[in-house]
């Protein structure tokens, strides 16, 4: 079985897009290939998700091995890939979800769906840093692929620690004059590859335990107050990448067009339908349950098998044992 992400062609129609490989997507992936439909799952890279960046985790049913989160995903994906699904390494930054049609669009290409299925967990984040709301859009960005050609020749920050973080500096160091790392933490939490080469590229430069106070300018960015060891310091720099994590539902791509409760969870029914006809959603994205994985790979099976029940255009549920 080859768990290799494979790359999936951005012209076709689908059947199934799914936003998120994490327990949720991967086990909605394995369910949606397994029933014959075509299905790619985008994912912007495992540890960003809460069960890829978790160190070890033993209980999984059926899964006896002390394994890493990372581990237990790429299990799970590798059983999907073995059905027909296709994985692709990209964020998704923004969607077109309507009961006629349905599209998924990153920095490289979109993806059309018949049916979509969001399962991007809970690790976003509110705009917290001072400055960081008032300047989004105007220096601001969440995605280097889609912003980082407006960075030319300029000196830009990252703000955050993980793969995602580094693969966005790393990608940002194609254009920019000077890249800076602003890591939060002591060390990085990133994949070992990523650390060396953003550590040894020539206009990266990574500050270590760095707490970003203030995101600075009138109209655009013009610098960013960092704090480390006590010491504040203004840094110039035209743009500011953020890559943080927190424990909000990841919904930023979806653009108001799906209902959402009062404090900003999405609404789904009991087939895990959102508001739009052929977009469910399944796994910590939705706020009111327990955070575990068999859970969220539960509900993940839910609602591909609720996709299936839409694709087919059949009024009941069909057991996937019969
Ligand atoms: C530190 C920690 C320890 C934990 N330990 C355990 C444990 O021991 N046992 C247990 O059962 N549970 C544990 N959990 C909870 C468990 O990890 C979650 O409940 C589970 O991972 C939720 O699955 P999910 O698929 O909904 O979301 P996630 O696992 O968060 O996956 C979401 C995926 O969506 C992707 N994504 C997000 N936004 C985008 C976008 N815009 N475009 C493309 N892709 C995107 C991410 O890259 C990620 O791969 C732990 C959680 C944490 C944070």
């Amino acid at each position: 079985m080859n768990s290799t992400p494979r790359e999936g062609n951005p012209d076709q129609i689908w059947d199934v897009v799914i936003v998120g490989g994490g327990p949720a997507g991967a086990t909605a992936a394995l369910y949606a290939a397994r029933a014959g439909w075509s299905t790619v799952v985008v994912d912007k890279g495992i540890a960003a998700g809460a069960l890829g960046m978790t160190s070890k985790i033993t209980n999984y049913p059926g899964v006896g091995e002390t394994l890493t989160g990372a581990q237990l995903v790429e299990k799970i994906r590798a059983q999907a890939i073995g059905f027909g699904a296709s994985f692709v390494a990209q964020r998704i930054t923004a969607a077109t979800l309507s009961d006629d049609g349905k599209m998924l669009v990153t920095g490289e290409g979109s993806y059309r769906g018949r049916a979509v299925i969001v399962a991007t967990g809970s690790m976003g984040r509110s705009q917290t840093i001072p400055g960081e709301q008032r300047l989004t859009g105007r220096g601001v960005s969440y995605c280097a692929t889609c912003d980082g050609y407006f960075f030319a020749d300029k000196d830009v920050m990252v703000v955050g620690n993980s793969d995602e973080a580094l693969e966005e500096a790393l990608h940002l160091a194609r254009f920019a004059r000077r890249v800076l790392i602003a890591s939060p933490t002591p060390q990085l939490r990133a994949d070992d590859t990523l650390v060396r080469q953003a550590t040894e590229h020539e206009r990266i430069e990574i500050r270590l335990g760095a707490q970003v106070r203030e995101i600075i300018g009138e109209n655009a960015v013009e610098g960013v107050v960092v704090e480390a060891g006590g010491i504040k310091e203004r840094v110039p720099v035209s743009g500011a990448f953020i890559y943080l994590q927190g424990g909000k539902p990841i919904l930023d791509f979806v653009g108001g067009q799906l209902a959402t409760t009062g404090d900003g969870c999405l609404q789904v029914d009991d087939m895990f339908q959102t508001s739009v006809q052929g977009v469910f959603a399944a796994g910590d994205v939705l706020c009111k349950h327990v955070k575990q994985a068999v859970i969220a790979a539960a509900e993940g099976a839910q609602a591909a098998i609720a996709s299936d029940r839409y694709l087919s255009g059949r009024p009941s549920l069909k057991p996937d044992w019969a």
